[in-house]
């Protein structure tokens, strides 16, 4: 029971392979710089004496087709797959699935006409995503293949939170409106932390932070996201690596008429020069945290307005899901940057959030609960794994599939 988690960027491939009985990884890689002159593989895989090994080739990779292929012989040649048949499933990670796509679905040209309907929303990852399934779908025909979309998870936020207060002609007529992102790893740090507290999802209030090099947070009421903060973009919400998050709009007009500047390179200096690295020129939380510990003040400035901005989502979200059981960090930062958590939960007592310092700073590998022994409200770390959830997803979509339902075909 065999499954390949692809996550195609427009020059790389990651991947990893999943024996499904007990959810192992057998073996994971990715290619990077296709087309490029520094093009490589990198594939890490489990040897006969059950050790993982890791084994880096450079080679000439001039598209994705390629790059398939040269995936499909490292995982044979490693022994992690005889052949791409006897793969279960193939799942794909899709960034955007707009509305139409609340489901992880099995893949079809009906499919991929829709996904590439949708380029205009994710102009930079839905041709890249779509490229990764048609090449699996040519290199492996007979492997049955999912695309999980990363709006998915958001899909069951109400209209009075995804609707901007713009004309409505420009939700009809150009889907303008919240769709949020990271929601496969919302949904699985969510199901996580219900395991973790022994409840069932549908009885918890959870407010998420995915904290990486991008951030989101989503509010999670019995099991179902109600809100998240980024929107139509990755750009809104919190402060990221080098993304602006929240910003009052007509900025972008006032920079345009005093700067002079278009408005792509504004929507680039939004995307790729502001953030972390716009405050204190440093876009690495590590560098940032090290910076502001020699005493950089931009730096410490930075990590002030960080936590300051996940603490009025943590407010928004708590008034809104009507009480709060659980508050999750993840992501490279929410999971190891202990300073962070502790800035985001300081002076939250008053919501029942109390984090046990000895804990915060003690924590290492695994799901942790952080909270004082009297908290209200738990505070939890879950490392997140986006990949088995995809994964999780595939088997659940083909075998709802297999069992006769039309669920995956009908979401579509
Ligand atoms: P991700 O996108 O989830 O891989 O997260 C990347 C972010 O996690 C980067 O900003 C890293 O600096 C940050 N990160 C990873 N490890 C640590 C750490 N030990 N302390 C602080 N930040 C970290």
């Amino acid at each position: 029971m065999k499954v390949l988690v692809l996550n195609s960027g427009s020059s790389s491939i990651k991947y990893q392979l999943f024996d499904m009985r007990d959810e192992s990884v057998l073996a994971s890689g990715s290619i990077e710089q296709i087309g490029e002159t520094g093009s490589h593989l990198s594939h890490r895989f489990r040897t006969p004496q059950g050790e993982m090994a890791k084994t880096v080739q450079a080679l000439a990779i001039g598209d994705h087709r390629q790059g398939f292929e040269l995936i499909s012989s490292a995982l044979r040649e490693t022994g992690a797959l005889a052949d791409t048949g006897e793969l279960m499933g193939i799942g794909h990670r899709v960034v955007h699935g707009g509305e139409k796509f609340k489901e992880p679905t099995r893949v079809t040209p009906e499919v991929l006409a829709a996904i590439r309907g949708l380029i205009p929303l994710a102009p930079l990852h839905n041709p890249a995503n779509l490229l990764g399934m048609e090449v699996a779908m040519e290199c492996a025909p007979s492997v049955p293949q999912v695309a999980v979309f990363d709006t998915a998870f958001h899909q069951s936020i109400p209209p009075h939170a995804y609707r901007y207060a713009i004309p409505k002609k420009l939700y009809e007529a150009h889907q303008v409106r919240r769709y949020g992102f990271h929601g496969t790893s919302h949904r699985y740090v969510a199901k996580k932390a219900a395991e973790f507290l022994k409840k069932p999802l549908d009885s918890l209030n959870l407010i998420s932070l995915h904290l990486g090099n991008g951030a989101s947070a989503a509010a999670i009421k019995r099991g179902k996201c109600i809100d998240t903060s980024m929107g139509l973009t990755p750009l809104e919400g919190l402060i990221m690596g080098t993304r602006c998050g929240d910003l009052d709009p007509a900025i972008i007009f006032y920079l345009e008429r005093e700067t002079g500047l278009a408005p792509k390179e504004i929507e680039s200096i939004l995307n790729k020069e502001s953030g972390l690295k716009g405050i204190c020129g440093a876009n690495d939380m590590r560098t940032v945290g090290e910076l502001a510990q020699a005493g950089n003040p931009e730096a410490q400035l930075a990590i002030s307005m960080y936590c300051y901005r996940i603490k009025k989502y943590i407010g928004a979200y708590h008034a809104v899901l009507g009480g709060l059981d659980g508050l999750i960090f993840t992501g490279g930062i929410g999971e190891n940057a202990e300073f962070i958590r502790a800035g985001c939960c300081k002076g939250l007592a008053h919501l029942g959030l109390e984090m046990d310092t000895e804990k915060n700073r003690r924590r290492q590998e695994g799901c942790a609960a952080l909270e004082q022994g009297d908290s209200r409200v738990k505070i939890l770390v879950i490392p997140t794994n986006e990949e088995l959830e995809i994964a999780e997803q595939t088997v659940a979509c083909l075998e709802t599939e297999e069992s006769g339902s039309t669920l995956c075909r009908e979401k579509q």
